[in-house]
């Protein structure tokens, strides 16, 4: 138990490299690059202080050349998703018992490893693994997630810290308990630094946890679990098991000591989840937590007041960058007449300047869509709206598996406002915009906000005050963050929590306080120093 009131260092930003020609953590991450490209990998499942190799296996491809073999991770079967439950639950009582500053401690360390002696190696990792550019993976792998890492303790401290008032005779303490029993992380393949901070948050809070990454992400997901061992987190407090997500979800979802859910990905699998926890409700011996952060049909709307200039750099980076496949990726648009024939000749040459080819070639800036699937997806809807007639193609429109997975950044412009890219979340860099009469500008508002089912990120560009502040309030709900003359994407942890309400999630706040109150289990103690011995009360007197 803690002897003293320890104060945990104040947490900062981890500053972003540049990677430009000439810099040491350029070459550093080139040289990693290179060498894991060339290597194997064998990932196994992490079960308590057992890496499980099962021998059931699927090899790992670069998005960007997926003839090319990275090695291979193994799959569970039912008895190990059992008894990674079973290890879970057997480290819960000495982890849970570990004075706060131990765990702190470890994460911290965690984050520390990556911002030194594992930054090349998480992000050659991303870059490999989910065709990220470096710069993207930067931001991801090694900043962002050292950020939740640092972040998270400090906020962790903040809620201990948090102490009801004690009356004369009294004193009230609260006690933050982790859940009683273990928790569930299921992370998506698009960012490296969500993987990690789901199971970490957790854990941080002294939970114990069963964590299932994305298929698409187990190649980096190695490197996070080669940071919780070497920074110290103890066998069984997070077991990473990978296969088939039914079978997994099913036995999991179907154990009595199920505690809650920290998920992210998309909105159907996530109703799914939510449905399975009702049907099991009467299995459990407390309420799941269930946290879900999901899908996202993120806007731009312009206001006839907007500069052009910065409307096109707005829709370039926010719908672009990472092949559009960030939740946050703006993917639909809504510029006004009078603005529109300047705004499309800008974005037109942006698109036409992008690069597009393997993140090892640093100048590209448009790499590959994560996998098949999502490829063949994209490119039925590319097609789809080459024929339609209230869609016109204005950039983009190519695309070629032949290589690797590549879509053109694709900009669609349609007459329909609620054609169907303007309410699907496609996830991937294709962009639908709709060109509205300056007049109709509160009916646009209307619009936005009623169009599809998700509110994650919006934003809002326009000089005058009183246009962005009705649009501030007209979209109150539409948006869970929303951002005015800014890009909807690049949230920073400890600057912009995110998170989207409506079928977007829970919008329990990934990198802050909210997020963390989810995997405690507040005890309220009343201790009474004198007790009293007479049931009688003095109004009771004759
Ligand atoms: P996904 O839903 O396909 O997969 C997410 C995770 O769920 C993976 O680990 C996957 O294996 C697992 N999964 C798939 N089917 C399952 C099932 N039936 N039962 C249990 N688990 C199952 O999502 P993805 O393609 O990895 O990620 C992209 C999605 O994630 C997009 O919809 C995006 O908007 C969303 N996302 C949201 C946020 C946010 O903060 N709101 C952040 C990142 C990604």
């Amino acid at each position: 138990m803690g002897k003293g009131f320890f104060q945990v260092p104040t947490a900062v930003n981890e500053p972003i490299k540049t990677y430009a020609p000439g810099t040491p953590e350029r070459d550093a991450v080139l040289k990693t690059y290179k060498e894991m490209y060339k290597s194997k990998m064998d990932v196994p499942l992490y079960i308590g202080n057992e890496e499980i190799r099962t021998g059931d296996t699927i090899t790992m491809h670069p998005p960007h050349d997926h003839q090319h073999d990275l090695g291979i991770f193994h799959l569970a079967k039912k008895e190990h998703v059992d008894k990674a439950i079973k290890v879970a639950l057997e480290a819960r009582t000495k982890w849970a018992d570990l004075a706060w500053e131990q765990r702190a401690a470890v994460f911290l360390k965690a984050a520390e490893l990556i911002a030194g002696p594992y930054r090349s190696r998480i992000n050659a990792a991303t870059m490999i693994g989910q065709s990220k550019t470096i710069f993207q993976a930067e931001i991801d792998s090694a900043c962002e997630l050292i950020d939740f890492l640092r972040f998270n303790v400090e906020y962790m401290a903040q809620i201990y810290e948090e102490q009801p008032e004690s009356s004369e005779g009294v004193w009230n303490r609260l006690e933050y308990r982790p859940l009683e029993g273990f928790v569930y992380a299921i992370t998506p393949f698009n960012f490296t630094a969500i993987a990690g901070n789901l199971p970490a948050s957790a854990a941080l809070m002294g939970n114990t946890v069963v964590w299932k990454p994305s298929d698409s992400q187990v190649y980096s997901a190695q490197v996070i679990m080669e940071v919780f061992q070497e920074a110290g987190v103890p066998p069984g407090v997070i077991n990473m098991v990978m296969g088939d997500p039914v079978m997994i979800t099913d036995t999991i979802l179907a154990h009595p000591d199920f505690a809650g859910i920290h998920f992210t990905g998309s909105t159907s699998v996530f109703k799914g989840l939510w449905s399975k926890i009702g049907n099991n409700i009467d299995k459990y011996k407390t309420y799941p937590r269930i946290v879900g952060e999901t899908g996202g049909k993120d806007f731009i709307l312009a206001h006839p007041t907007a500069k052009a200039k910065q409307v096109a750099t707005a829709i370039s980076r926010g719908a672009f960058e990472f092949q559009g496949q960030k939740c946050s990726a703006a993917s639909r648009a809504y510029i006004p007449q009078s603005l529109w024939e300047e705004v499309k000749k800008y974005v037109i040459e942006d698109v036409e300047s992008f690069k597009m080819g393997s993140p090892e070639d640093m100048q590209n800036f448009i790499t590959a869509v994560i996998h098949e699937g999502s490829f063949d997806k994209l490119a039925g809807y590319i097609d789809q709206a080459k024929k339609d007639a209230d869609t016109e193609i204005i950039a983009g429109g190519n695309y070629d598996k032949s290589k690797g997975y590549f879509i053109e950044p694709t900009v669609i412009v349609t007459t329909n406002p609620k054609y169907e890219t303007m309410c699907t979340e496609l996830f991937g860099p294709v962009i639908t915009i709709y060109v509205y009469e300056d007049i109709k500008w509160e009916e646009t508002l209307k619009l936005v906000d009623e169009t599809g089912i998700y509110a994650l990120t919006g934003a809002i560009l326009a000089t005058d005050r009183y246009a962005a502040a009705q649009a501030t309030r007209a979209l109150e709900n539409a948006a869970g963050n929303f951002y005015i003359n800014d890009k909807p994407t690049g949230a920073v942890v400890g600057q912009q929590p995110f998170g989207g309400a409506r079928a977007s999630g829970t919008n329990d706040k990934a990198g802050s306080k909210l997020n963390l109150l989810r995997w405690i289990s507040p005890r309220l103690i009343k201790e009474t120093f004198v007790t009293p011995t007479d049931y009688r009360y003095p109004f009771m007197g004759k």
